[in-house]
């Protein structure tokens, strides 16, 4: 079993860590040769396309990077199912916002661990060397890439913070105004009728009453 790959099955891992879904990564083997519908569509089948395609025994550096984006796929599907799967169709149609927000969130760290992934099986398939563990600190969200220094995330899931964290402070700003807008004509109303009902100005006691009566 090699270690090193040839251009095949890099062409192929490429595409197989691609923010994509699977049948993207295989699609372009449709109707090329002997490929069935289930290893096209079937992340389980990946390496069966990959010896397929190259004629070759996928090298044990794509073994690693299989079993390590399935795992992350499984994490991902698991998080989807607690996001949906608690919640009637009811409740997601009125929450579908803050749902999509969840489910993009999981996605995209199941991405960046793809892509952490590819950078290992391409240093490996470079140097020939297979690490069986990634050694060091990981990120704290994907939990996938390496991290130096005094960093908690890699930069893929730093950059997909940020742009939650803006959008979720984004929100808050706007459900603030609402709120502000809903509240504010009430306020001026009854501070009104609070102070008309007080001292009525044409009063007869507003008029002739001296100060020093009080
Ligand atoms: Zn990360």
């Amino acid at each position: 079993m090699s270690i090193t790959a040839n251009s095949g099955e890099e062409w192929l891992a490429r595409l197989y860590c691609e923010p994509k879904a699977f049948w993207h990564c295989t699609r372009q083997l449709d109707g090329s040769g002997p490929y069935t519908f289930a290893d096209i569509n079937l992340p389980v089948n990946w390496l069966k396309a990959v010896a397929n395609y190259t004629e070759q025994e996928p090298s044990a550096a794509a073994r690693q990077l299989h079993r390590s984006v399935e795992a992350a796929r499984a994490e991902f599907r698991a998080k989807q199912e607690k996001i949906y799967g608690e919640r009637t169709l009811y409740v997601i149609s009125r929450s579908r916002e803050a749902i999509y927000l969840k489910e993009d969130a999981a996605w995209n760290t199941f991405n960046a661990q793809k892509q952490a992934f590819l950078r290992d099986y391409l240093k490996a398939i470079a140097t020939g060397i297979v690490r069986r563990k990634r050694t060091g600190r990981k990120c704290k969200q994907c939990n996938a890439a390496r991290v130096t220094g005094r960093a908690r995330y890699c930069d893929s899931c730093a950059k997909q913070r940020q742009r939650d964290s803006l959008r979720t402070s984004m929100n808050r700003k706007r459900q603030n105004r609402l709120l502000s807008d809903i509240s504010s004509p009430l306020e001026v109303v009854s501070v009104k009728g609070l102070t008309g009902a007080l001292i009525p100005k044409n009063s007869v006691l507003a008029t002739t009453i001296p100060e020093k009566v009080f």
